[in-house]
């Protein structure tokens, strides 16, 4: 079978329309959005919310077909086909949702990687909603982001100790059984969307915390917390190095009680593989870290790219069809920043592939992220570098690409997380063998 890198036709013509807004709606804000970090893109998310109730509503359906399918013991996939990947009329049917996503995510985040996470949807929240939810939990939760007004979802897992160390999560859920309500009690930081969801929408936050704190991971579970739920208080909206734009947000949950229906999963504190809730929530990654990777390459590109049509104005040329010894050093530098960038493009583009065609990626996932937060932060350098004053000042925006790349080396797994992952999984290691 013959390897097709060529972008598909179909996601082509979904890109042009995407392309026009991070051309003329993103770029024009991105330094004013940047200056003024906790103002908020208004006319961006007015344009992309139409198009994100259609996502949302064609996600919310593939999830409602596989959580029915799943409650009378069949499977279906999250295109609506059955697991052989034919569909349910016999004709072979490729699934691009993924692929189509990277390519939309690596274009806004070329226009601007921190209005780009200030799109209103479900996001995190919702992607770990249709991991571990119910049909009923389906509906109850995400139905609100394919009506009304802009709603966003957001993830909250990590703590003041506990960043990449999920395991210390010390935020506790008690169940209250006069009540039938769980109490959560923590501080939760670095929340994407947080406040946009609490506070600015009727949106959700996944909160996790522990309901046994003995137990380490298998006590840990996932829970909604609505919009307007007393005792969930947005302490503060953290000011950043770099995606100002975006809103990250220090959640105070103060004897925060949501109903019993608002825990993913089930209560039942089991390891190992019964431990569906932390488990199914986890596999979330292998589909969001593409999604990172595509964001730090639309930030790469813009980089790249500037630096090298600036430099062509000066009369230095990309030279593909000399030896290197022939080239100038910046010729070299140019060459080395588009080959890294489409190395880690082609890595993303086999993991959301994979992903599209039902495969495991865990390893193709947390590679692509490793390498994209590498390349993003080393060509937004060598563009800054290149570039000289223009590249230094706040004439340009090549300054501000290098403070937005460093975020894609951090968040869903840090670098050297995601490097850990790799060796673990190509060397065999467990968890605790290898940490
Ligand atoms: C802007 C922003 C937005 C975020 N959004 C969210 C969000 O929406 N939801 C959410 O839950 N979290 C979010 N985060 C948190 C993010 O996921 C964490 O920052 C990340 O997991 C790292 O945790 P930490 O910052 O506590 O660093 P630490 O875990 O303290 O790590 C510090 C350093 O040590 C390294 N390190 C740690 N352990 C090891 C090890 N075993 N081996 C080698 N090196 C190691 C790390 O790689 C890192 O370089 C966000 C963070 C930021 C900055």
């Amino acid at each position: 079978m013959s390897i097709e890198f060529k972008t598909p036709e179909i996601i082509e013509k979904q890109l042009q329309p995407v392309r026009v807004i991070a051309e003329n709606v993103m770029r024009p804000e991105s330094r004013t959005l940047d200056d003024h970090e906790h103002a908020r893109p208004v006319k961006f998310v007015q344009m992309m919310w139409p198009q994100m109730q259609q996502m949302e509503l064609a996600n919310l359906e593939a999830a409602l077909k596989r959580a029915h399918k799943a409650q009378n013991g069949d499977s279906v996939n999250n295109n609506g086909t059955q697991n052989n990947g034919q569909s349910t009329n016999g004709e072979a049917k490729a699934n691009l949702a993924n692929l189509t996503l990277v390519h939309m995510i690596e274009m806004l985040s070329w226009g601007d990687a921190g209005v780009y996470l200030c799109i209103p949807g479900s996001a995190l929240g919702g992607a770990a909603i249709k991991a571990v939810g119910s049909a009923e939990q389906l509906e109850r939760f995400l139905r609100r982001f394919t009506e009304g007004e802009p709603k966003w979802g957001a993830m909250a897992m990590t703590e003041p100790q506990a960043g990449s160390d999920t395991s210390n999560i010390q935020t506790t859920a008690t169940f209250d059984a006069t009540t039938n309500e769980w109490v959560l009690n923590g501080q939760k930081i670095f929340c994407t969307c947080g406040k946009l969801a609490l506070e600015e929408s009727d949106g959700l936050v996944v909160v996790w915390a522990t309901v046994d704190k003995s137990a380490g991971r298998a006590g840990m579970k996932p829970f909604v917390v609505e919009a307007g739920t007393p005792g969930a208080i947005i302490a503060k909206v953290e000011e950043k190095l770099g995606i100002r734009a975006s809103d990250t947000a220090a959640i105070i949950l103060d004897n925060c009680r949501v109903p019993a229906e608002n825990l993913l999963g089930d209560a039942e504190v089991q390891s190992g593989r019964g431990n569906k809730g932390f488990k199914g929530a986890m596999k979330t990654f292998d589909a969001t870290r593409p999604i990172v990777a595509a964001s730090a390459i639309g930030i790469a590109r813009a980089a790249f790219e500037f630096t090298r049509d600036t430099l062509a104005k000066q009369g230095v040329a990309m030279v593909y069809d000399k030896p290197r010894w022939k080239l100038s050093a910046v010729q070299a530098d140019l060459l080395e920043m588009e080959a890294q960038l489409k190395a880690a493009w082609l890595l993303t583009l086999k993991a959301t592939a994979m992903l599209d065609d039902r495969q495991e990626n865990q390893l193709e996932s947390s590679m692509c992220k490793v390498k994209a937060g590498k390349v993003v932060t080393w060509i937004s350098q060598k563009a800054v570098e290149l570039l000289g004053p223009l590249g230094y000042s706040t004439q340009t925006l090549a300054e501000k690409w290098m403070r937005d790349a460093k975020i894609n080396d951090i968040y869903e797994g840090t670098g050297q997380i995601n490097t850990l992952i790799v060796a673990r999984l190509i060397l065999g290691y467990s968890r605790t063998e290898l940490k």
